[in-house]
């Protein structure tokens, strides 16, 4: 406190003494005097500070202080000086939540608040829109309560800004949603909810697209290919030109077969994420395994050595053509990406809680790069190799989808001229155990 502030009281003190003085004199009592003027002052000081109190218990941030003279009325200002930075702090605040308010309410995805107890704050009109949600009537319920979703409890309590949770919308919408989850302050969450079913839409289309042209193809493609064959029968054989043109031909004509047959199968998988349970059946691994590498190493002229380790006790339940796209192109991959003279190991055995199929292969590997994106349709580390060994670009992606319909995950460890592992993790109850049912023999 500034001193000018404190002797501002000093004339009125010295006026009280004065007055004081000149009534305690004639009487004789100097000191009654004295002590009669500080009794006044206190008494003055003590209205000052019950009006000061009095004004600040008034929260009105509009109300100026009192009219106050001495050290109080700058102890008044200072109040009314922080009390208008904090109301002007507090105005802006609110102008913020407001704005952020608005341009979520303007957002066609909906975005939900709750509290640590997961309970709505407060959503937006997308989300009501979307979720069905009503506010503020809704405002302070569960938000498990309201959207009854199989799997939605489990994504609220271990949800984070990673996860996504998707679900159909089970009215006349059908609409298929996706919610993602972000954790702020102490333990309060916020929901993006975000409408996917035209780009579902989009894709169901792009699939039923690629399956039908890739199946109205294969027939025109089969005629072709025989009338090549015949024409081969027809002309003379002699002619290396000729020869060589209707190999040429021959060749292509199967590339192509392959990557229709490939293109059906991938968008046959890419249908559904769930097993077909009336396709599945029980599988002798082995067997298949088997005469899988029998044509592995018939396709390479045996110039590679494939070694099988199998517990034939083994039976998998699965759907067949899915189980073998597994095998067959991991098995048919290490082939194609090692060289001449070198070993590849197949293995399908009991793992620690999880059944593991496992191709080895020591050719020539992968530069770590590029593993993220081997499952995508068409990636290839080389185009020119891989077209040249008789692939499509597609193997690696039947599997992804294969390995989600069966509940499996692959891991791929490589190094560039070194080799591959390509690993296939199942879950147990993939397995068979009742040994009533007949295992199927593999043809
Ligand atoms: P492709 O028909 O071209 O083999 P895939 O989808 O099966 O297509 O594999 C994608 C790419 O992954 C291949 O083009 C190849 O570059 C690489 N790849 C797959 N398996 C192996 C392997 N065992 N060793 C080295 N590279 C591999």
């Amino acid at each position: 406190m500034a001193l000018e502030e404190l002797s501002s009281d000093v004339p009125l003190l010295l006026l009280l003494l004065i007055a004081g003085a000149s009534i305690g004199f004639p009487l004789g009592n100097a000191w009654f005097g004295v002590s009669l003027a500080f009794g006044i002052y206190l008494y003055i000081c003590a209205r000052r500070l019950r009006l000061l109190m009095r004004w600040i218990a008034d929260e009105s941030p509009y109300l100026d202080p009192p009219l106050l003279r001495g050290p109080l009325a700058a102890v008044a200002w200072r109040v009314k000086t922080s009390r208008n930075r904090l109301h002007a702090d507090i105005e802006e605040r609110d102008g913020r939540v407001a704005l952020l308010r608005e341009s979520f309410s303007a957002l066609k995805d909906g975005i939900v608040i709750l509290d640590a107890s997961r309970a709505i704050e407060w959503c937006n009109p997308g989300a009501r829109r979307l979720l069905g949600l009503r506010y503020p009537e809704d405002k302070g319920q569960h938000i498990g309560n309201l959207l009854r979703y199989p799997g939605f409890q489990e994504f609220l309590a271990t949800g984070d800004s990673e996860s996504e949770f998707e679900f159909t919308v089970p009215d006349a919408r059908a609409l298929t949603l996706q919610v993602q989850a972000a954790r702020f302050g102490e333990a309060s969450m916020v929901l993006f909810v975000r409408d996917l079913s035209a780009l579902k839409r989009l894709e169901t289309i792009r699939q039923d697209f690629v399956g039908n042209i890739s199946h109205e193809l294969r027939t025109p493609l089969t005629v072709i290919a025989g009338y090549v064959d015949t024409l081969a029968d027809l002309l003379d054989s002699d002619s290396p030109v000729i020869a060589k043109v209707l190999s040429h031909m021959r060749q292509q004509s199967v590339r192509m077969e392959n990557l229709l047959k490939d293109l059906l199968l991938l968008s046959q998988l890419e249908n559904s994420d769930e097993p077909d349970s009336s396709s599945e059946e029980a599988i002798s691994v082995c067997a298949m395994l088997e005469s899988i590498r029998e044509n592995a190493l018939a396709a390479c002229s045996g110039d590679r050595t494939i070694t099988l380790d199998c517990d034939s006790s083994l039976r998998f339940r699965a759907s067949r053509v899915e189980i073998e796209s597994i095998f067959s192109n991991l098995i048919f991959n290490a082939v194609k990406y090692s060289q001449s003279g070198g070993s590849i190991d197949v293995s399908f055995r009991l793992g620690d809680g999880v059944v593991v199929f496992k191709v080895v292969d020591d050719g020539i590997g992968i530069d770590p790069v590029h593993i993220p994106r081997l499952t995508e349709r068409f990636y290839r580390v080389e185009k020119s190799r891989s077209a040249e060994r008789g692939g499509t670009g597609l193997g690696l992606a039947i599997v992804k989808h294969a390995l989600i319909r069966l509940g499996g995950e692959m891991e791929v460890e490589s190094r560039h001229g070194v080799g591959s592992t390509f690993r296939c993790v199942f879950p147990l109850d993939r397995l068979v155990e009742d040994p009533a049912l007949p295992a199927v023999a593999v043809g």
